[in-house]
């Protein structure tokens, strides 16, 4: 008989399984199996015991602290124990079975949505065996058979030490065994999220899991929406811990666990297991499913998500288009790792992020001998978009303006272009630009929860621009929910927020359905985006990233309703799942709204009129009325600090000429008559333009007022995160 040897495995600990579809989960080991060179182990599946015979390579492949030491000689061969120790293993085993299966309360899981996932056996499980409510591969007294053969009939004493071994490792394991009872059980008692938790695991068990590999077709769409799950944070903060660590810098250790309420069961569809309460606060789980063009699960690292959103549209810049990708989502969703790569801990990992890949296929591109002969030069930039303005981040945040030109032509002037000749170059800008981005800043999240970074390639042939590929890091989307706060400062932000995502939703939409008018002006991110949007050859991609926590699912939820309205209208309808009526407003209601909102017009202020029509649902009469009086306050403040300049820049001069004037009046005999006259003339100028410049500080004043008033009016519930 050959000698197999275990190593240090042992019947009774527990060792890491692969599944057929990849899951990788713990189980018991329940028998050693000489003859094949393998081992028997159990686990607990929806409160039934599960059962499978693993090589022991395979088992020594996922637990190398099991492998043999080689330096052992080879045990001596050791008889098997008596039957009844297994009886009692297999006994234990069973209790602990028991005790799962009864926690679950009864439980209604309802589906709603387009997509509902098929609940399917797992591949291990055979009809029969669910039938008789037994699903294991191979029964386990079976497997004790199998292990043990027929009892010995005179024991040596070898086989008696091993037995005690046997029995001391039989008391340790139960003792663990009643440690994790009471462990479970203080669970229940004190998480009220514990029959949650076993609901969510229970549906998941019902699913048939076929997550996104490399190995699937990556599509060629004109807007890509799709959404990825960060995994739970490792000391499994809540958003609003999170929150309070960034505004205060103090570490909360707290260990609260939170629930991982998302389920990407394949490669486009995501599932979110909201908890709800009856009347009767009988808890059920409510399961909305969306779907997307991909749906990347917490294992997917960035190189996947790249892979399959923003690495098709490289080419597109080659071609002479404009592409963009947008990371939306709440703050602390994965948004910065997904563009930016890894930025937690002090060291700093920028060239896994969506930047530097793009830069590098970039360059690989560049090398084609079809692109070769272009002879086109790379470009990068790097600004950030705050509360409407825009500061330069490879040029220490210096506030550039952007302009219009009479054919619409937006330009961000004094914007820096740095040559970059290789992905080196570009990992340096990325890190100037970052930390330039979060200088002086009480934290990294705090800040980019508030603006929009934008990072673009840009390939220009002798001088003239070729392609254009964005690269947009957004602020977080909650921050669009800040229209009503207290803080000016802070409604301001959110009013920018709230509008430029709205403005985004609908320029994509155009883009996919060729419209000729967007309302691009409606905000600044929009604007300085503009030529990305039109012309045949533009595309674009959203990541929406997600938090897995039971604590963000609202905003959660808002993400993915979002991502869904951006790619439902798009030319082709069918590749967005849930399909919902445009919405069209006759000339009538464009009318109604001009005579009820008293709307002034500006380029601005029409494009706010159309954007705020294009989503009714989303933006109330009040918020429209704040957002209105928000453009008009920040118009008029951009006149007042103009005119202020100016008249501060004349009075220089004033000085000069009044002190002439009354160094003239020292002469003996200076002219009185001119002196007067002069006089005069420089007051009567003077007067005029600091009446003016008064005039307009009032009327910013009370548009300051206007602005305060109509935030007060703004409905608290709404408008949701966007
Ligand atoms: P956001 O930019 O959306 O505010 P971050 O990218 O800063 O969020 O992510 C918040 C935290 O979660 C960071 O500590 C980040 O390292 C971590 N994180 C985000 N996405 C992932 C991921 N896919 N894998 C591992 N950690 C992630
Ligand atoms: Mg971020």
């Amino acid at each position: 008989m050959a000698t197999a040897n275990f190593g240090k495995i042992q019947i009774g600990i527990y060792v890491e399984i692969k599944r057929s579809d990849g899951r990788i989960h713990q189980a018991m080991v329940t028998s050693l199996n000489e003859d094949n060179e393998s081992v028997t182990v159990e686990w607990i599946e929806n409160g039934d015991t599960k059962g499978k015979e693993i090589d022991l390579e395979s088992i020594f492949s996922l637990n190398p602290d099991l492998v043999p030491d080689e330096e052992i000689e080879p045990s001596p061969e050791i008889p098997p124990p008596s039957s009844s120790k297994v009886n009692k293993i297999v006994k234990n085993r069973r209790t602990v079975a028991s005790s799962i299966k009864n926690d679950p309360p009864p439980r209604d899981n309802r589906v709603v949505g387009s997509a509902r996932a098929r609940p399917s056996q797992l591949p291990e499980q055979s009809s029969s065996a669910q039938q008789n409510g037994s699903v294991s591969d191979i029964s386990p007294v079976q497997a004790a058979k199998k292990e043990f053969g027929p009892p010995s009939r005179r024991k040596s004493n070898c086989v008696k030490e091993v037995e005690k071994l046997q029995e001391k490792r039989e008391k340790r394991r139960l003792q663990q065994q009643e440690l994790r009872e009471k462990r479970a059980q203080d669970v229940d008692a004190t998480n009220p999220n514990y029959e949650i938790m076993c609901m969510i695991r229970d549906f998941r068990g019902s699913l048939d899991y076929r997550p996104l590999t490399t190995a699937d077709p990556i599509d060629e769409h004109r807007i890509c929406v799709c959404v990825r799950k960060r995994p739970l944070n490792k000391k499994g903060m809540t958003l609003n811990e999170l929150h309070r660590e960034w505004n205060s810098e103090i570490r909360h250790e707290t260990q609260m666990k939170d629930l991982d309420v998302i389920t990407i069961p394949s490669k486009d569809v995501v599932m979110v297991h909201e908890p709800k309460q009856k009347v009767d606060l009988t808890r059920y789980l409510e399961n909305q499913t969306f779907r997307f063009d991909y749906a990347f699960d917490d294992s997917a690292p960035n190189e996947m998500v790249y892979r399959f959103t923003a690495r098709p549209l490289v080419e597109t810049i080659f071609e002479r288009g404009m592409a963009t990708c947008f990371a939306y989502g709440q703050t602390g969703s994965g948004k910065t790792h997904t563009m930016g790569g890894d930025f937690s801990g002090k060291n700093q990992d920028c060239s896994k992020g969506i930047y530097a890949l793009a830069a590098r296929d970039v360059f690989l591109m560049l090398k084609k001998p079809n692109y070769k002969k272009l002879e086109l030069q790379v470009y990068a930039t790097f600004f950030e978009i705050y509360s409407g303005k825009v500061f330069d981040l490879l040029n220490r945040k210096t506030k550039l303006r952007v302009l219009e030109d009479g054919k619409q032509q937006v330009q961000v002037v004094g914007l820096q272009e740095r040559e970059v000749k290789c992905v080196e170059d570009v990992l340096k800008l990325i890190d100037i630009g970052n930390s330039c981005r979060t200088s002086g800043q009480t934290s990294a999240n705090a800040h980019s929860s508030r603006s929009h970074a934008v990072f673009q390639i840009i390939l220009r042939r002798k001088g003239k621009l070729h392609g254009k590929f964005s690269l947009i890091d957004l602020a977080g989307n909650e921050r669009g929910a800040d229209t009503s706060s207290a803080d000016r400062q802070t409604r301001l932000e959110g009013a920018e927020i709230n509008k430029s995502l709205l403005a985004l939703k609908e320029c994509i939409r155009a883009l996919g359905r060729n419209k000729p008018h967007t309302p691009f002006r409606a905000s600044k991110l929009t604007q300085v985006l503009r030529d990305s949007f039109i012309g045949e050859n533009s595309r674009t991609c959203m990541i929406a990233t997600i938090s897995p926590g039971m604590a963000s699912c609202e905003n959660t939820l808002n993400t993915l309703r979002y991502a869904n309205r951006v790619k439902e209208l798009t030319v082709d309808p069918t590749a967005a799942g849930d399909v919902r009526p445009i919405m069209h407003h006759p000339p009538s209601q464009i009318d109604d709204l001009e005579t009820q909102w008293g709307v002034g017009s500006s380029p601005q202020r029409d494009d706010l009129k159309l954007l705020c029509e294009q989503n009714e649902e989303e933006v109330s009469p009040q918020l429209f009325t704040f957002h209105e009086a928000v453009s008009q306050m920040v118009e008029m403040e951009e006149q007042v600090v103009e005119d202020h300049r100016a008249v501060f820049q004349e009075s220089i001069r004033w000085i000069e000429d009044e002190k002439a004037l009354l160094e003239m009046t020292e002469e003996v005999d200076y002219d009185v008559d001119s002196y007067a006259t002069q006089l005069e003339a420089i007051l009567e100028q003077k007067i005029d333009i600091l009446t003016e410049l008064r005039d307009k500080v009032k009327s910013f004043r009370a548009a300051l007022q206007e602005e305060e008033q109509a935030s007060k009016q703004i409905n608290p519930k709404r408008p949701r995160a966007l």
